[in-house]
């Protein structure tokens, strides 16, 4: 059986934060592994009644097959979202995804022959290296500094290579919880004009910002980037529904991707989104998030500083649902990891998010799906690990 899969599947592996998490299934481990947003934030009893709303007025529309672009009035309501920023997009320039994780699987059918330079942040998100790996491009990386990517170090690796496509998660990243700064984008937009790089911006957290002040995506100052949205951190994840903001050119392209993916999204779901987005206050539900993260990620804070040595650095995240810890260098985090789950807490090793096989003094915690006992408990857990394994 082994000769007869395709190459494209002997380069990638099954998620290693899958087959790391599967440890932490046992309830007496407090786990800050998993990506996931917190379930209490999940609007239920508003979505019920939607579901009720949209089957009894337009049951037949709305189980019936749809465009493959996706539902119409969806798009216009993403385009004035993003024009109340001061991003103008059409509609058209808006095609509704499967979250926005088929945002890349559509983005690499589209732009990436086997070979081509694909470049990522150093660390990136571990599922864009997997979507991606699929289409045997070869990866390049940008370390990233605390206001974002490293702008010598891009200018350099572009200088030296022909990049295919620069990924970036420019808000709040996935797993460092690093944002780029204004100027950051603006000098990634500057360098990236009028070249050969598809530049992708992937935008899951942008929305969850609770502190600090909204910084305009890249794309406002490059008209051609590609940019990918979801309604996963601010509505559900499991309704699997993001978009993607590109050129008629693109967007073209990515059309018959996505025909021949799966026709389109969930037109259901699009429609029940849709109904909940006009009848709640938005905005109002998304304070909510923040304001719940917010004081999750701050506890989580004060308890590393309490708890962990000093010379372990980690960065305190403006927004989103990750931070992100460096040991000190020599040590592995897996190594840790080991420690850790005798303790019963866990985290993912850093290790997984590094295209180029780095980072193994790092760990990503996740703060937003563990409520305060759980941080209190398991921050100092971890915090006895680490001082087990520097052997203090
Ligand atoms: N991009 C990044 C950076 C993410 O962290 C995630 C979610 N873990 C995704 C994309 C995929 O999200 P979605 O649910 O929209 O597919």
């Amino acid at each position: 059986m082994k000769n007869l899969f395709a190459d494209r599947m002997n380069k990638v592996h099954k998620s290693f934060i899958r087959e790391i998490l599967k440890v932490t299934e046992d309830p007496n481990i407090i786990s800050f592994g998993g990506g996931l947003p917190n379930p209490k934030s999940f609007p239920v009893t508003e979505i019920k009644e939607v579901v009720s709303k949209v089957l009894s007025e337009n049951g037949e529309e709305v189980l019936q097959y749809s465009t493959t672009e996706g539902y119409l009035p969806l798009r216009e309501y993403i385009a004035q979202r993003y024009a109340k920023e001061g991003l103008m997009v059409h509609a058209d320039e808006i095609l509704i995804t499967n979250g926005s994780q088929q945002g890349i699987d559509l983005i690499s059918k589209v732009f990436l022959n086997k070979g081509d330079n694909v470049l990522v942040e150093k660390p990136t998100y571990l599922a864009a290296i997997q979507s991606f790996g699929l289409f045997e491009p070869k990866f390049k990386s940008v370390p990233l500094l605390e206001d974002g990517a490293d702008i010598n170090a891009f200018q350099r690796v572009l200088d030296e290579n022909k990049i295919k496509i620069f990924y970036s998660v420019t808000n709040f990243q996935n797993p460092t919880g690093i944002t780029y700064s204004k100027e950051k984008r603006q000098q990634v937009a500057e360098i990236l004009q009028n070249t050969d790089t598809i530049f992708v911006e992937d935008n899951p957290y942008g929305e969850i910002r609770f502190m600090g002040e909204d910084i305009p995506p890249v794309k406002s100052y490059l008209e051609d980037g590609i940019l990918l949205g979801s309604f996963s951190k601010i509505v559900s994840p499991g309704m699997r529904l993001g978009w993607i903001v590109a050129n008629k050119e693109i967007m073209d392209k990515i059309i018959i991707a996505k025909q021949a993916s799966d026709l389109h999204s969930n037109y259901f779901t699009q429609r029940v989104v849709y109904q909940y987005l006009i009848d709640n206050d938005v905005d109002e539900h998304i304070e909510k998030i923040k304001k719940m993260y917010k004081k999750q990620r701050n506890l989580m804070v004060k308890m590393i500083e309490q708890h962990f040595p000093d010379d372990v650095n980690y960065t305190k995240p403006e927004g989103g649902m990750f931070l992100w810890v460096t040991l000190p260098e020599g040590l592995s985090s897996l190594d840790l990891f080991d420690i850790a789950i005798k303790e019963n807490v866990a985290f993912v090793p850093g290790k997984a998010f590094f295209a180029d096989g780095s980072g193994n003094n790092t760990l990503r915690l996740n703060f937003s799906n563990s409520n305060e006992e759980k941080i209190e408990e398991g921050i100092k857990r971890l915090g006895k690990a680490i001082y087990e394994l520097m052997g203090k």
